[in-house]
Order: structure tokens, then C-alpha cells, then sequence
């Protein structure tokens, strides 16, 4: 590699990661990869704080504690009691980003770069690099793509498939405080689907955990009914969604046509969701879907929204990216110098890439249904 190197000090034993983006799947692989003794570098085009997102479904059945495979062997909360808290169920977006980056901070071997974009990455025998947007070469063992549905890093692990595609449908989500409609999911703490009249497509809505913060609604709604829009907007070209439309983005002719749709559908919900229009607080999101075909090539591999795009409504792509990250701390224990990077890639993908392809073949069949039940 003709480039210059910017990593200084020692170099671990076990070996070294960049990993690219520090969203959930980033986040949850820095630390999983610090428990086994690697030194992790990740690159993140964002500023460090981040608000936007909705509601998630957390599962959480992956046990609570887990040990370090660092040689201490020490009892440590597993990533997935780290991202609940320790009580699954629904939950804010920003608030597990939060608790993940704040775990992955106090990790010793993980560094995280705020507003560094990656341009370009590659690879030789021996390691692999990312060029960031500030002129740094940043050079590991091995790199792995958290960078979400539009992954950069994609790219070079499957240079004839590199592109997530459209749906058929779009998502707005809004959130609005409790007391938008108060009292009703008094002593619940769960999520609903509901099919709205008029061919308007589902909605789920819920209410995100409380832990000491206040308690809010949130809503998402599944819309086949809006292409020509998104279209209209650039939010979607041919067939490859390219951004999300947020809050004042969306027109207002568009905020009045939900208003007016809202009035059919059942309350509480069609008054929250009014309340988000209101605000002018929604969030407008093609929904993509990516089958993948492969993980890994060399000494790169993906993981996350960048290696399997669902259908949110499988409410699968966070676990299944914590899975991923998992699954890579576990086989990085013996390090990753020289071969055994490649090794360890090849194993991941092995393991990971069938359930990739269950999980998002899975949420197809949900999109299918839904245009179905709404085009006739
Ligand atoms: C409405 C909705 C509801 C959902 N509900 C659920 C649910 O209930 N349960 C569930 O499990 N999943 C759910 N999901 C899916 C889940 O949100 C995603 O699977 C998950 O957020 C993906 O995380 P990620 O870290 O892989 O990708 P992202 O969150 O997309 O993160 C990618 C990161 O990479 C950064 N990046 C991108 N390119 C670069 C670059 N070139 N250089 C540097 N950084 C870069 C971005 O800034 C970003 O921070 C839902 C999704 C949606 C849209």
C-alpha cells in the first residue's frame, strides 16, 4: 500500500479493526470486538450527537451477561442488556444509540471519529484502509462496513450487487408526548398493528419504555400509496431510495393530505398522528430491502443495515445486527494479523449469511401482502 499510515502507538497482539459507521450495528461491534482483545478505530461521517428515530422492538433474547474474551475473562452486561437497559420492549432509537455509544466510550481499545467520512477504502495481503473526507488514511487489520442501507463499504465486498432496492412502499413515523392522548397505554408498555380503512395501509403504533424519561407515543405507518411523491422529491431514483425526508422537507401539501386521511382512522392514533403534523414532526423513509449474497471479501466484511435491509416491519434488523457483532467478537478472540483476518471473515460469513437472507426474504412477504391488500 502506497499510502501514508496514520494509526500511532502499539500494536495489539490480537490485532487491529476499522470499523465504518457508529450507529447501532457500529457501536455494538466496537465494543464486541474490544471484549476480545482488538484494538477498534471506528469512523463516523456524523456529529457525535444525534436525535431523530423512532421507536424500536427489543427483544433481548440474548442473554444478559456475557464474559470478556480478552484473556480477563471478566462478567460484563451483554451488548443486548447494554441497548435495553435490561428490560426489553419498545424503545427510542436515540436512546439506545446513546446507551451504546456510552458503553463503547468506556471500552479501552475502541476509538471513535466523529465527522470523518469515509471516500474509499481497499486492501492487500496484509491489511486493509479507509480514506476519510479530512485527508486521513486510517489502516487495520481488518475493516468491517456498519455504514446502513446505502453502505459505501458494500461496494467492494459485492461490486455487481451493491445497492439496496426499493420496496414498493414508503414509512412516516412520528413520535408526540403522553400527554397527546392521555392514559391510554396506562400500565402497558407494548406496540399494536392497525389496518386503517380506505386502503391506507397498516399502522404500528406503541408507547417507548419509560427509564426515567418521559413517556411518549410513537407511530409508524406502512404507505404504498406514495411513490409519485417520493419520486417527486428525489427521496427515491428508479429503484434505489436515497434519503429520508424530514419534518419541514416534507411539503405541506403532503402534511395536509395526512391530516386529512387521519380523520378516518381509529383514536387514540389519529389524533397523535395529527399532533405530529402539527409539529411538523415526521420523518418520511422509503423503505428499502436488501438480500445479500455475500459478507465478506478478503479482508472486509459488512454487518448490520449495510449487510441485510429489512423490511422494519420484521422488527429484525437491529437484533440481527447485534447478532452479527456478536458473532464477530466471538471468532476474533484468536486475533486477526496475517491470514487469520481472512480466515475469521470467511468464518463470519459462513455463519451469519443464511440468517441474513431468512430474515430479509422474511419481511418481503409482509411488503407483498401490503400492496396486495391496497392496489387490489
Ligand atoms: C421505522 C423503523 C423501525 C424499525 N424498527 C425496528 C425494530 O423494532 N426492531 C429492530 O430490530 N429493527 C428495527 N428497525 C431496523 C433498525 O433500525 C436498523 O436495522 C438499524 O438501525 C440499522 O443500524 P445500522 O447501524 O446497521 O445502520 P444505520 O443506523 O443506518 O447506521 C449507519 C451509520 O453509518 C454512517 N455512515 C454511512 N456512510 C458512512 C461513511 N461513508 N463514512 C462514515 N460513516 C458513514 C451513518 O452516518 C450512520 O451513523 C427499524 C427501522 C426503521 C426505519
Amino acid at each position: 500500500m502506497s499510502q501514508a499510515q496514520t494509526i500511532p502507538g502499539p500494536i495489539p497482539a490480537r490485532g487491529t479493526a476499522l470499523v465504518v459507521g457508529a450507529s447501532l450495528a457500529g457501536l455494538a461491534l466496537a465494543i464486541s470486538l474490544a471484549r476480545s482483545g482488538l484494538a477498534v478505530d471506528v469512523l463516523e461521517r456524523a456529529e457525535e450527537e444525534r436525535q431523530g428515530g423512532t421507536g424500536l422492538r427489543l427483544w433481548g433474547g440474548m442473554g444478559e451477561t456475557s464474559r470478556r474474551r480478552d484473556g480477563s475473562g471478566t462478567a460484563m452486561p451483554s451488548i443486548a442488556s447494554i441497548a435495553s437497559a435490561g428490560a426489553p420492549g419498545p424503545e427510542g432509537w436515540a436512546t439506545v444509540r446513546r446507551r451504546l455509544a456510552d458503553a463503547a466510550a468506556l471500552e479501552p481499545g475502541v476509538s471513535i471519529h466523529y465527522e470523518s467520512e469515509v471516500v474509499d477504502i481497499g486492501q492487500d495481503a496484509e491489511t486493509a484502509w479507509a480514506s476519510d473526507a479530512n485527508g486521513k488514511v486510517h489502516v487495520a487489520d481488518i475493516l468491517l462496513g456498519a455504514d446502513g442501507h446505502r453502505s459505501l463499504v458494500r461496494r467492494s465486498v459485492d461490486p455487481a450487487h451493491p445497492d439496496a432496492s426499493y420496496a414498493g412502499y414508503m414509512i412516516w413515523t412520528g413520535k408526540a408526548p403522553y400527554d397527546a392522548a392521555p392514559g391510554w397505554a396506562e400500565g402497558r408498555n407494548h406496540m399494536d398493528m392497525i389496518t386503517l380503512p380506505h386502503g391506507d395501509g397498516v399502522m404500528i403504533v406503541g408507547e417507548t419504555k419509560t427509564n426515567g424519561e418521559p413517556r411518549r407515543y410513537f407511530w409508524q405507518w406502512y404507505d404504498p400509496t406514495s411513490n409519485d411523491y417520493l419520486r417527486e422529491t428525489g427521496a427515491l431514483v428508479d429503484d434505489v431510495s436515497q434519503y429520508s425526508l424530514v419534518n419541514e422537507r416534507i411539503a405541506a401539501s403532503k402534511y395536509q393530505d395526512i391530516h386529512e386521511r387521519s380523520a378516518h382512522w381509529p383514536e387514540p392514533w389519529g389524533r397523535i398522528v395529527r399532533h405530529s403534523v402539527k409539529q411538523r414532526r415526521i420523518i418520511a423513509t422509503p423503505i428499502a430491502e436488501y438480500v445479500p449474497r455475500r459478507l465478506m471479501h478478503g479482508r472486509i466484511a459488512i454487518i448490520g443495515d449495510a449487510a441485510h435491509v429489512p423490511s422494519p416491519m420484521t422488527g429484525a434488523g437491529f437484533d440481527t445486527g447485534l447478532a452479527d457483532a456478536e458473532t464477530l467478537g466471538a471468532l476474533t478472540q484468536r486475533g486477526v494479523v496475517g491470514p487469520r483476518g481472512r480466515k475469521v471473515l470467511n468464518a463470519y460469513e459462513k455463519q451469519r449469511l443464511g440468517t441474513a437472507q431468512r430474515m430479509v426474504r422474511s419481511g418481503q412477504g409482509f411488503g407483498r401482502s401490503l400492496l396486495e391488500r391496497t392496489t387490489g
